[in-house]
């Protein structure tokens, strides 16, 4: 429990700071540093905080997690330690076709697959030269292994994929997907553009309303989408599309998660500017729990009531 009594029991972990693509909104550009995390290390710090600290969501992001040559260990160790409810992945599919079902099999329950457009040049274009095709056909693999709900994320931005709303959640509807719309944050390269980029959750559900009748779903605790039941019209697909508001509406006051970054880091807020190192509690075999409960306790504290909604750090260092 932190200060202002938010119970944290969902930890977002990075496994690795490289990516396979370069996301306009998200890095300056491809970086050859590559700082991943040891999975041993990664390992006993999610069995310290779920056997300690009753954390139960563990969500593996990066960088690109699939690009860590242990991820599927990672899951399968995860998966046997007994205590989680949900052990989930973010990644943006390009690698995700061989893997997908191994990674069901070792334990994974969800996965969130970014996609922010159905337009092979733009794609390479926002992703700095990513291959729309290949994340399709991960997605197509996340369904195939049974990894449901399979989460398509959209970071709206205004003139870059704005015009393509509506196709995007009927893509992702028709598969049985749920499409979540995301406000784009004053992170890293947008910190100079999101004035003109963001497209306020209000506007993406009212365009989305001229394709799909939408009525409000109620959301487990800790979850900062807002979902609704789509019903398409004129004989659309229908399911479940939902918004994340970051930016008009911060959800801080329900914010339940932690973060730890691949260097071992811990933030206890996406506009964390800094946290002490939990890789000083790691001694390559063991984590001294007792010294890393101390840095835990005084980063939830820490925990900001609302965060500063301004942050330089790139995401890929932070773990999006
Ligand atoms: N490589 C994986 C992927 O692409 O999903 C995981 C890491 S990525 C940093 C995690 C999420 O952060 C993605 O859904 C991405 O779209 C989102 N993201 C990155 N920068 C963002 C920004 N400035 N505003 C909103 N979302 C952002």
């Amino acid at each position: 429990m932190d200060g202002c009594g938010r119970h944290i029991d969902h930890l977002r972990l990075s496994l690795t700071e490289r990516c396979n693509l370069a996301c306009q909104y998200c890095s300056a550009g491809h970086d050859a540093t590559s700082c991943r995390i040891d999975a041993d290390f990664a390992i006993a710090l999610v069995r310290w905080l779920s056997s300690r600290h009753a954390v139960r969501h563990v969500r593996l992001t990066g960088g690109e997690p699939l690009l860590h040559p242990e991820v599927t260990e990672i899951v399968g160790a995860l998966s046997s330690l007994g205590p989680l409810d949900e052990i989930t992945l973010t990644t943006n599919g390009q690698a995700l076709t061989a893997r997908a079902s191994r990674l069901r099999q070792a334990g994974l329950t969800r996965i969130n697959i970014s996609l922010d457009t159905l337009r092979p040049d733009r794609f390479a274009r926002l992703t700095r030269g990513g291959e729309l095709a290949r994340t399709l056909r991960g997605i197509e693999a996340a369904i195939a292994a049974e990894l449901n709900p399979v989460r398509l994320n959209v970071v709206v931005q205004r003139g870059v994929n704005d015009d393509e709303l509506g196709d995007l959640a009927s893509w992702g509807l028709e598969r049985g997907c749920t499409v979540r719309f995301l406000e784009v944050m004053p992170i890293g390269p947008m910190i100079e553009t999101i004035r003109s980029q963001l497209v306020p959750a209000a506007e993406v559900l009212g365009r989305l309303s001229e394709s799909f009748a939408l009525t409000p779903v109620s959301a487990p605790p800790g979850q900062p989408a807002t979902d609704f039941a789509a019903v398409g019209l004129r004989g659309g697909p229908s399911g479940r599309i939902g918004v994340i508001a970051s930016s008009t509406r911060p959800f801080c006051s329900r914010c339940r998660r932690l973060r730890i970054t691949a260097r071992g880091e811990i933030l206890s807020c996406l506009f964390d500017t800094g946290g002490s190192s939990l890789a000083a509690a790691w001694d390559g075999q063991e984590l001294d729990e007792d010294a890393a409960d101390r840095m835990l306790q005084a980063a939830v504290m820490a925990k900001p009531h609302l965060g500063h909604r301004s942050q330089r750090k790139q995401m890929i260092s932070i773990g999006g």
